[in-house]
């Protein structure tokens, strides 16, 4: 069984942003601005705040600077529009995000909308995912060509590939996981992670089969697969009975919850989609929780900034 452990991928990303933009410093020393990434609070959840602080530190860490702006959970979607407006004119800011989740009486798609889709780091607006469907992944190819300058590149900004869907993209890529005439079962179709997911697996030229609640047989779509990808966020539903031997498992979810360890002692524990000691006895490869796929979505939403910024100096 191959454990497909993001850490090492992103740890890769961190130090080739650091070095990029340490390299960009050293030859614009008097007029150098860092990459700057805006990200919108509001309300208080905790769990964005823990979010928020390791965006914080992968920042710190590359030289980027992060701009945390708190609202509170009772401000009106007007006046939030009018903040995004004022970073969307302001040139020293190169992406700005809104951690999500909000406040209910607010819409996500308008916030997010609002968003200039040249800083939207996070790819969410309905601009940056038409643009996804529309995109051209042999894009690679074109960029070893000796034609491709920076204006090539500029021109050809496509937008950004969300976060997380771009971070399972370095996973196959990294592991050198073939995507080409595979069967490979979504499970989850939300915006933020299935959907985009879809899109772009689906121009890698797999089959693709997104499943989600109101999914018949779920059992049987999984187990035909070749590979699974689980964003749910129902910590262990896929167990043994979901999966077969050899097949590739990428686990999305993320949830925090109380467990008694072997003392008895309540503990918070991070916990996927998928039932980890059962399935892994199963399948060809998997990826863990925490640790597969969660530090490659900041290491992918830094990647984005980077090129937000890089589009700016060209
Ligand atoms: P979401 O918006 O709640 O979407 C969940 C999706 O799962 C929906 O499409 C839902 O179906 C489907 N679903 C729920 N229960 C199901 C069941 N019993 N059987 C089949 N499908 C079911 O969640 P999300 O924002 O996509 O996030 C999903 C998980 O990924 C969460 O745990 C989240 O924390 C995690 N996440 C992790 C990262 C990371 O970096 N690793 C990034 C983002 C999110 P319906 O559409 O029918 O309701």
């Amino acid at each position: 069984m191959i454990l497909l452990r993001g850490v090492e991928i992103r740890n890769n990303k961190r130090e080739n942003l650091k070095i990029q933009i340490e390299t960009i410093k050293n030859k614009k020393i008097d007029s150098f601005i860092p990459p700057v990434l805006v990200i919108f609070q509001i309300g208080d959840n905790k769990a964005s705040g823990v979010y928020i602080e390791q965006k914080k530190q992968f920042a710190a860490y590359i030289g980027a600077e992060v701009l945390h702006i708190k609202l509170p959970d009772d401000i009106e979607e007007e006046e939030v529009l009018e903040e995004i407006r004022n970073y969307n004119n302001d040139s020293s800011v190169h992406g700005i995000i809104v951690q999500l989740p909000i406040p209910k009486n607010l819409s996500v798609h308008n916030i997010t909308n609002e968003i200039d889709y040249r800083k939207d780091v996070d790819g969410l607006s309905s601009t940056s995912l038409g643009l996804l469907v529309d995109r051209d992944f042999n894009e690679k190819k074109n960029s070893e060509s000796k034609i491709v300058d920076d204006d090539f590149r500029k021109s050809v900004f496509k937008g950004f590939i969300p976060a997380t869907t771009k971070g399972v993209l370095s996973l196959f890529e990294y592991y050198d996981i073939e995507l080409e005439g595979k069967n490979v079962c979504i499970v989850g179709r939300s915006v933020l992670v299935g959907k985009p997911t879809a899109l772009v697996i689906l121009a890698k030229n797999a089959t693709i089969t997104v499943c989600h609640s109101k999914t018949k047989n779920l059992k049987d779509i999984t187990k035909a697969a070749d590979i699974i990808i689980s964003a749910i966020g129902v910590p262990n539903m896929i167990d043994e009975s979901y999966v077969s031997l050899g097949q590739t498992i990428i686990d999305i979810g993320i949830v925090s919850r109380e467990e008694k360890n072997e003392n008895g002692e309540s503990v918070r524990k991070l916990c996927g989609d998928v039932a980890f000691d059962e399935v892994s006895k199963i399948v060809n490869a998997i990826t863990p929780v925490p640790g597969g796929v969660g530090p490659l979505t900041v290491a992918s939403l830094f990647e984005n900034l980077f090129e937000s910024f890089y589009n700016t100096l060209l």
